[in-house]
């Protein structure tokens, strides 16, 4: 998957259409991103403009690429979850402004927000890209912390400890820390060549003051991260509809039950409630009331709203908390953070000469595949929930057709995008 991925024809390849999980995922980084930066400038964050994005980059995403899946069986199942998973992007984004954006206010400066990190040098012809989700400054402490936001099905205890051991988190905060520690550097070598110029009495000394002034003023010094702050987005789990014979997700933030009474309608968000005269200690919604899909009904915004407000089922959870999850930090171990980044040195430096000798050699491809990418078929059927998206090349000799179902990567990294060229 890494050859077809990052490196067939130079920049790999990808599927044509796009994974769900993926497109709800970068709408709401989209949407959190608007928010962010607007915390930066120390402005009032715009809610709606960041929804706006989000679902603009959601219907550009979809419509140019389409849906795959084993889930995304025909016309009238892809319709649907069209509607749904833009619905569930803006609901999390609500969320994540109603709980998150609070609390980052309140603790953090932020310094941040998507930055491209000029690639770092990390052993011969290999560089690290990187970009933070965040970078935050805590304001009691000074402490840099890295933000990571995750957007996931469920979280129990198996997806906790994997956040727990985030490869993610460890490179990342290498590369902030190299690039602050390169950014240091070059300030000191300009205030170097400042004290030259004031020594060989080139310029006006008030001039090379202010200069230099400005520059120390402006570094912050070598960084260090003390930890990882991730914030996790839950997308709910995907069950089949009996009913209406649709997979559906299941999220009280966009999907909620009715009672239509003759006077009125009563809501909910839970099936089940907390109900302490039964053994069980839980009571059901029983007769008479029925799932509807929010979006259909309300405005997604009013749903959300009236969800944080605790008017509806207050005896039960928070379903708006519930899904905006905010496990501890990720402290930092420097052990980890080196023994991460020695592991990556080795492995990049050896696929770097397999590629070297992919392209230079007169080796048989085969043996040099077969030697640095074999494959991995333990994941073949199942790849992240769903059949990987590779198998018509490795398992049905498709690459000579790769054009009808796959196109050539763009690059997520700026850098590697302008260069045109791997890195
Ligand atoms: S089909 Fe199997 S071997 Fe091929 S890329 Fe996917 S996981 Fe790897």
């Amino acid at each position: 998957m890494r050859y077809l991925q990052y490196h067939l024809f130079g920049k790999g390849i990808v599927p044509k259409t796009s994974s769900v999980p993926l497109v709800t995922g970068s709408a709401i980084h989209r949407g959190i991103e608007h928010l962010m930066n607007r915390l930066r400038i120390g402005q009032e964050e715009d809610i709606d403009t960041a929804v706006g994005l989000a679902v603009e980059e959601y219907v550009k995403n979809v419509s140019d690429a389409g849906f795959s899946g084993k889930m995304m069986v025909d016309d009238r199942q892809k319709a649907f979850t069209f509607s749904e998973q833009k619905a569930l992007a803006e609901a999390l984004i609500r969320a994540w402004h109603l709980v998150e954006s609070p609390d980052i206010k309140k603790r953090y400066k932020v310094l941040s927000v998507e930055r491209e990190i000029e690639p770092i040098h990390l052993t011969n012809g290999v560089r690290l890209q990187a970009k933070v989700d965040a970078e935050l400054q805590e304001i009691t402490t000074n402490e840099y912390h890295n933000y990571s936001i995750k957007s996931v099905k469920a979280w129990y205890e198996k997806v906790e400890d994997s956040y727990r051991s985030d490869l993610q988190g460890l490179t990342e905060a290498w590369a902030v820390e190299q690039d602050s520690l390169l950014a240091d550097e070059a300030t000191n070598n300009i205030i170097c060549e400042l004290q030259r110029l004031r020594n060989a009495q080139s310029f006006p000394d008030k001039n090379l003051t202010q200069i230099e002034n400005y520059l120390t003023k402006a570094s912050r010094g070598p960084k260090k991260i003390s930890a990882v702050r991730f914030c996790i987005l839950i997308k709910g789990k995907v069950i089949m509809n009996n009913f209406t014979e649709l997979y559906t997700t299941n999220n009280p933030l966009i999907r909620g039950f009715k009672y239509v009474g003759p006077d009125s309608i009563q809501y909910a968000h839970s099936w089940q409630y907390p109900k302490p005269e039964n053994k069980s200690g839980m009571g059901t919604l029983g007769k008479g009331w029925e799932g509807f899909n929010v979006w259909e009904q309300f405005a997604i915004k009013d749903w959300v709203n009236y969800l944080f407000s605790g008017q509806c089922q207050p005896e039960c959870d928070n379903p708006v908390y519930a899904h905006v999850l905010r496990p501890a930090e990720m402290f930092r171990n420097d052990d980890e953070i080196e023994e991460a980044i020695s592991e990556i040195k080795f492995q990049e430096e050896y696929i770097n000469r397999a590629l070297f000798n992919l392209s230079n050699l007169n080796v048989p491809n085969g043996d040099i595949l077969a030697h640095t990418f074999p494959k991995r078929r333990q994941v073949c059927n199942f790849h992240k929930g769903e059949v990987c998206s590779y198998k018509p090349i490795c398992w049905e000799n498709k690459l000579s057709e790769w054009e009808e179902l796959y196109q050539i990567r763009i690059p997520h990294h700026e850098a590697e995008r302008e260069n045109g060229k791997q890195n």
